[in-house]
């Protein structure tokens, strides 16, 4: 495991243990408020985009686009929380759009022209969706079998609030299954 995402994984289960989250679907809205992040549903003019995140020395806000599906907008948030707490800039707006995750939700550093900032936050989400311990224990009560039934994995995403998609990605970066 390389050292960032060591320490992604430290900031995530100190948060977790912060705010008592024990069981899937990890409560990320209420997490962003508990750190006093305001957040906002915000209609945008480019539909493409997905949220931002805007923090000065007062205050901290991310947005998320509204017509997003709701497992979209939870990742989102957790994504724009990624940066707030690996990537300290003040009075600017990070803007995320819906290319950014495609193309690197997969965990993949070497990958050309993919900012290193966008797969940190993205790791960041999948560990804070998806920690590593709820994952673990679920997949005890799992057959090995299960894991290639779509609709055990459908009904897992479900309970994490992610999609099949992210679901998926996460296990095989978690090497369970391979992809
Ligand atoms: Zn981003």
């Amino acid at each position: 495991m390389s050292n960032h995402v060591k320490k992604i994984r430290q900031v995530v289960e100190t948060l977790l243990l912060e705010n008592a989250v024990e069981f899937a679907p990890v409560p990320v809205e209420k997490i962003a408020k508990m750190q006093g992040i305001e957040v906002v549903l915000e209609k945008f003019e480019d539909a493409n985009i997905s949220g931002f995140l805007y923090r000065d020395h007062d205050r901290a806000i991310v947005g998320i686009n509204p017509s997003n599906h709701p497992n979209r907008r939870r990742f989102t948030l957790a994504h724009e929380l990624g940066h707030f707490f690996l990537h300290q800039k003040l009075n600017e707006v990070h803007v995320d759009r819906d290319r950014d995750f495609q193309v690197k939700l997969r965990d993949n550093t070497s990958s050309k022209g993919i900012d290193p900032e966008e797969v940190e936050a993205n790791r960041f989400a999948a560990e804070l969706l998806m920690p590593v311990k709820f994952i673990e224990e679920d997949l005890k009560q799992m057959d090995e079998i299960d894991l290639l039934n779509e609709d055990a994995l459908k009904k897992f995403a479900r309970k994490y609030g992610v999609s099949l998609q992210a679901f998926i990605l996460r296990l095989a970066n978690l090497g369970k299954i391979s992809y």
